[in-house]
């Protein structure tokens, strides 16, 4: 499933190819992704300038003059640049031309993704309004996280994963940073300390900040025909290796579940 990092990573991928540029065509094939892609979308964008682009949560938002086309990844999509021409294949289901033949192409298996528009400004659409800040935000810090846990029986991991607290933090990537810091996800957050709140949010940032590096350096390809832009393959402390050796201490690590979610750790390095 595609994370933050690979979303912030394709993103980058794709945007100097299509920025500043005019539509002049868009191509729904199959419209029912998780919600329809809107009937109006080719008459909503033809003739129109994509200003920018920028990332919120795994939301990618194309800014026009007049509204947001607002993508996302789902559990199987991706996005990459193809020049017109390039036959569609079975699960490519929108394409936003741009003059001068650079096509945008959305392509999603399992359409869980979605392809919007909004008009006014994002932060007020239903999907945004309620998400918490970015994990790279000055403002996820120790002190925020302490304070807000405050009184919270919710365990640590889920507490980490909730978006309202912070958006970004995939599953992945809360065993990693709980391993970073010594704590054990099943923890209650509420008897997280000062202290460890402060090492859990530099982790969050190092272990995202290493996913998107990595990211830059296996994904360059956003503009190839052949194959697809793949989800990133990382160097994993814990995730997806309950009963081997603990990297650190060489403890076997256990695997429970939590919120339905695997979650490995360390029983001597995580307490
Ligand atoms: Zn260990």
């Amino acid at each position: 499933m595609p994370e933050l990092p690979e979303v912030v990573v394709t993103l980058r991928g794709v945007l100097p190819h299509i920025k500043g540029k005019r539509v002049a065509d868009v191509v729904v094939r199959n419209s029912r992704l998780r919600w329809p892609v809107p009937e109006s979308l080719s008459e909503l964008l033809a003739g129109k300038v994509l200003v920018d682009g920028r990332q919120r949560a795994k939301y990618m938002l194309f800014r026009f003059d007049h509204g947001h086309l607002m993508i996302h990844l789902g559990m199987s999509g991706n996005l990459r640049i193809v020049q017109k021409g390039v036959a569609p294949a079975t699960h490519d289901h929108v394409d936003i031309v741009f003059e001068g033949g650079v096509v945008l192409r959305f392509t999603d298996p399992r359409r869980f993704g979605s392809v919007l528009w909004l008009e006014g400004e994002p932060e007020q659409h239903r999907l945004l309004q309620h998400l918490g800040p970015e994990p790279f935000e000055e403002s996820i810090n120790g002190n925020y996280l302490y304070e807000l846990s405050r009184g919270k029986t919710t365990s640590i991991k889920q507490f980490l994963m909730d978006n309202q607290v912070v958006v970004g933090v995939g599953n992945i990537y809360a065993n990693e940073s709980l391993f970073l810091s010594g704590i054990r996800p099943k923890k209650a957050a509420g008897r997280v300390s000062r202290k460890s709140y402060e090492l859990l949010s530099g982790n969050v940032k190092t272990v995202l900040g290493r996913a998107i590096e990595q990211g830059g350096t296996t994904l360059k390809d956003f503009a190839g025909n052949e194959g697809k832009p793949g989800y990133f393959k990382q160097q994993l402390y814990v995730y997806g290796r309950g009963g081997e050796p603990c990297l650190n201490c060489q403890s076997l690590l256990k695997e429970i579940r939590l919120g339905q979610r695997s979650t490995v750790y360390c029983p001597s390095c995580q307490k």
